[in-house]
């Protein structure tokens, strides 16, 4: 059977409050057995660490979005810091920049992202990038605030192979959703050819950015076979492989032993 690690995945989303039990049950007979749920604001990070604390295989990343960015308080990362002593939250994130919605300023973006990293510093925690429309502020501020002392993972990763490559010198891994099964995803098909087969993860995003054939729909987690089926194409590899050695990649990468 495949056995597969969806390493970013939004399962407490309200878009699943009428069926999140069999959304879940799919999920595990889809083959994923370990799952990382993102919480990113003051209502999500409650309802992931719920999720995480009932199923063993969904663990939790932790930490405020960009989008929400003007939103957080200091008490709020001192909240975060607290959740990352629980022995299911593997990562801070998602945190970074977009510069796609304008809810938060570019400037209190940035102040916020680049706290965060020095948080994950201090606590030796991996960290989640979203990064929308904001690929030169993303890898300067990665730079600046010696974020490859942590690492982490560039989640839905769709910048140029350029751009990859300076993340992986700063010691993150480049994972992969849905975008990259669309027919037209020229470039992320290309960037995926090229990342080093122990740096590539792959992940849903769910409930957004559904892979082909479903896309446009609700994402769900057993949907990662289709991101597992697109890379095994690109690679020349059996769903069965890619799902292992990403398996092996996102524990590597979240310290899950
Ligand atoms: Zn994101
Ligand atoms: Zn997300």
């Amino acid at each position: 059977m495949t056995l597969l690690f969806d390493t970013h995945s939004h399962l407490d989303s309200h878009k699943y409050d009428a069926d999140r039990e069999e959304v879940i049950k799919r999920a595990r007979d889809a083959g994923v057995h370990m799952l990382v749920n993102i919480g990113f604001n003051r209502e999500t990070i409650p309802s992931t660490m719920a999720l995480a604390e009932q199923y063993d295989f969904i663990y939790a990343a932790v930490g405020w979005h960009p989008v929400d960015s003007i939103d957080m308080l200091p008490e709020d990362l001192e909240w975060i810091e607290r959740l990352c002593a629980h022995k299911k939250v593997v990562a801070i994130g998602e945190i970074g920049l977009d510069y796609h919605w304008d809810t938060s300023p570019k400037d209190v973006q940035q102040r916020v992202f680049r706290e965060q990293i020095r948080l994950a510093r201090r606590l030796k925690k991996p960290i989640v990038i979203h990064n929308r429309d904001a690929h030169e502020d993303v890898i300067r501020i990665l730079r600046e605030e010696n974020a490859s002392e942590v690492g982490g993972v560039m989640h839905c990763f769709s910048g140029s192979w350029e751009t990859a490559r300076q993340c992986l010198d700063m010691n993150f891994y480049i994972s992969f959703g849905g975008p990259v099964t669309f027919q037209n995803a020229k470039v992320p098909k290309e960037v995926l050819k090229q990342v080093p087969l122990d740096r590539i993860l792959i992940e849903t995003d769910a409930p957004y950015l559904a892979p082909h054939p479903f896309r446009g729909r609700r994402n769900e987690s057993a949907y990662v076979v289709k991101v597992a089926e697109t890379a095994a194409e690109l690679l020349g590899k059996s769903v069965e492989e890619i799902g292992a050695i990403t398996t092996e990649n996102g524990k590597k990468c979240f310290g899950i032993v």
